[in-house]
């Protein structure tokens, strides 16, 4: 590393590992009410949005995110026109829910406004369908809006939060999750971005624990590379009320009428893939 370059460092200390991308400079930083929020500009991946020093999306290599935590759930479900996205500030979530016809609203309700304008601001691609009649934009805390949301209203739920701390950890809660299951209507889904399944083992068998004593019938995971996150390697995991996680649209897949840059069927049937170790650190809670 010449010495003259600058880098963006994020420590991950309960992985001992770190991950860093050579930057041009900070475009923007500011303490909202919830986190402090700061943009880079990398030399090679684009922006990169870095919320209380962890990195949160870069302009190279978000598809990957947004596509797994949005086309397997809604290819699962058989007609997905209710949906609800819990965090998802920065809206690359959002966009890729609004590709799919059979939506007939989604509402986004992430408690801080600010990761939102700034998002418009350096992410405008991923902002690209926030004006779309279908779309919802709400600023509020995830779990009060869910705690409220009629029983039985929704077929898809994604929680694109950050990590369990801060105001990220009630949406990893039973309390959160048996909210959700009341809001799904019989066959509905719950996605939740799950971190690491080489570093965050315990987080994940906590969240398996909480599904299933909330009420969920089934519950997976599937994986995906994601960069930018602690070990790259990352993972979402899905609740379904009242049926199993199986099979999916595979016909509506090969005929959509939209582009995407990872997801396909054979990703989707890959993802759900469960790994040696991933098997055994789910014995118990299964
Ligand atoms: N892709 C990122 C990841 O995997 O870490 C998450 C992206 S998104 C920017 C995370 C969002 O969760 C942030 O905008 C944050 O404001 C939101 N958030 C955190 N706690 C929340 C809560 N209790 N209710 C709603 N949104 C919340």
């Amino acid at each position: 590393m010449a010495d003259n370059e600058q880098w963006f460092t994020e420590k991950c200390e309960e992985g001992g590992n770190a991950f860093g991308l050579r930057i041009k400079g900070k475009l923007h930083e500011e303490q909202s009410r919830y986190q402090k929020i700061e943009v880079y500009e990398t030399t090679d991946w684009g922006n990169l949005m870095v919320l209380d020093g962890y990195t949160m999306v870069s302009s190279l290599d978000n598809f990957l995110y947004h596509e797994m935590m949005v086309h397997p759930a809604l290819f699962i479900h058989p007609a997905p026109q209710r949906v609800a996205i819990i965090g998802g500030g920065d809206c690359g979530t959002l966009r890729e829910v609004l590709k799919h016809p059979e939506v007939k609203q989604v509402t986004q309700i992430d408690i801080d406004e600010r990761v939102t304008r700034v998002s418009e601001q350096f992410f405008p691609e991923l902002c690209e369908s926030n004006q779309d009649p279908r779309a919802e934009l709400l600023f509020i805390d995830g779990i009060e809006w869910m705690q409220q949301a009629e029983a039985g209203s929704l077929d898809i739920i994604i929680v694109d939060s950050t990590d369990p701390i801060g105001p990220g950890e009630v949406l990893f809660s039973a309390d959160f999750y048996r909210a959700c299951q009341c809001a799904l209507a019989d066959g509905g889904l719950m996605i939740q971005q799950s971190e690491s399944p080489l570093i965050h083992q315990l987080i994940i068998q906590r969240m398996y624990r909480n599904l299933h004593d909330s009420g969920f019938s089934d519950v997976k995971s599937l994986f995906f590379p994601q960069p930018i996150y602690p070990s790259g390697w990352w993972s979402a995991t899905l609740g379904r009320k009242g049926a199993a996680i199986e099979g999916f649209r595979e016909q509506d897949v090969a005929q959509r009428n939209f582009e995407t840059r990872y997801y396909n069927s054979d990703i989707h049937r890959a993802a759900f893939a469960v790994p040696e170790f991933f098997r055994k650190i789910l014995e118990p809670q299964s």
